[in-house]
């Protein structure tokens, strides 16, 4: 079982961005962060979990280094016993809130892993993103957590602005590179309905040739290239996880959750949230959805998926894309060689 809790505040809104996330709620966050540890409560029971059982937790938002530390011990603290031994504990950081004391106040409580929302390496990229922050922040931040002992470290860059070149993305990503890293996401803006960048679409210059060279440095490096926009020296097993279709408790506003066959929403709203914890909106997920799903999330992956989920048929096309050489067969598995061509395969195969 993986575990994801969202925080949905932020310093300062990006302007590609259509996450759940608010900049104007500050006052909120403790009562936040009380409801979230009652759904927690809340959900354990309900489904079941065992001592044990929880093998990732993902701290994503928003931003969780807008909360202090402390907030989060009661939620810890509940967890504590659901934890297995070895359990992998993400936060997600910007650069300008990820303080000495917060990264110590969530080292105590076991996060091992942090990820940075760091973006780009260049000043007027950042600018051009709406980022809080500068790009000696970013290396400040990064390098200031491995000097506090956490030895998983990851960040997140976007490419293919209109500022980026493939020589631009080249120095970017050596940059990443030679900070005390074991991991990079890099994702291709995309223009999201209702952001600022709607209106400027020509912000965006899509580029496969920067995607490849992503690819072709971190595999140098002996980096894994293990789902489309995620790269490295150990994958971040809580994402693995949703790529190989696991269940997962989603705790906050706009976290999204999956058990069997049910997908829950929460309210969206942290207001709403705050009133109501405990409500759900279900959706109840037919075979069809769900191997459609499976397919998709193994194809982006290295997950792949297992031959058996699949009828005659797409086996039939499945083979076929096999003897050209766009599709591996490994141990009951179909792989995707090349991520990049994951949804054109997916949509091949359901026919
Ligand atoms: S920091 Fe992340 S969640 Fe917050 S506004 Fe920027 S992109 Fe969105």
């Amino acid at each position: 079982m993986l575990l994801y809790l969202h925080i949905p505040f932020c310093d300062s809104k990006c302007h590609y961005c259509a996450f759940n996330s608010y900049v104007d709620r500050f006052e909120l966050r403790e009562a936040y962060m009380k409801a979230a540890h009652r759904q927690l409560r809340h959900e354990l029971e309900a489904c079941n979990v065992g001592r044990g059982e929880i093998a990732t937790v993902f701290i994503g938002g928003g931003t969780p280094s807008t909360v202090d530390a402390a907030l989060y011990e009661p939620f810890f603290d509940t967890l504590a016993p659901y934890l297995d031994q070895n359990a992998e504990v993400t936060a997600e950081a910007n650069p300008n809130s990820a303080t000495k004391e917060w990264l110590a106040g969530m080292k105590g409580l076991g996060v091992g892993r942090v990820s940075f929302g760091v973006q780009s390496f260049f000043d007027d990229k950042l600018k051009l993103l709406g980022r809080a922050h500068r790009a000696k922040e970013a290396v400040d931040a990064v390098e200031r957590a491995a000097a506090m002992g956490f030895s998983r470290l990851s960040l997140d860059l976007i490419y293919a602005t209109m500022l980026d070149t493939p020589e631009r993305v080249e120095k970017e990503v050596a940059r990443a590179l030679a900070l005390p890293v074991e991991h990079l996401s890099a994702y291709e803006l995309t223009i999201e309905e209702g952001t600022p960048f709607q209106t400027r679409p020509e912000v965006r210059k899509e580029s496969v040739e920067q995607a490849r060279v992503i690819e072709t440095m971190t595999v140098d490096k002996g980096w894994r290239h293990y789902e489309i926009s995620n790269f490295g020296r150990t994958p971040c097993r809580h994402n693995l996880g949703y790529w190989e279709y696991r269940p997962y408790l989603g705790i906050g506003s706009g976290a999204v959750g999956r058990v069997e066959t049910k997908r829950y929403y929460p309210h969206r709203l942290p207001e709403r949230y705050i009133e109501e914890p405990l409500h759900k909106e279900v959706e109840e997920l037919d075979e069809e959805a769900m191997l459609q799903e499976r397919l998709f999330l193994g194809l982006r992956s290295e997950v792949g998926v297992e031959t058996f989920l699949l009828d005659d048929a797409m086996r039939r096309r499945c083979d076929l894309l096999v003897a050209e050489g766009k599709l591996l067969i490994e141990k009951g598995r179909y792989r995707n060689p090349d991520f990049l061509l994951a949804d054109e395969i997916a949509l091949f195969i359901l026919g």
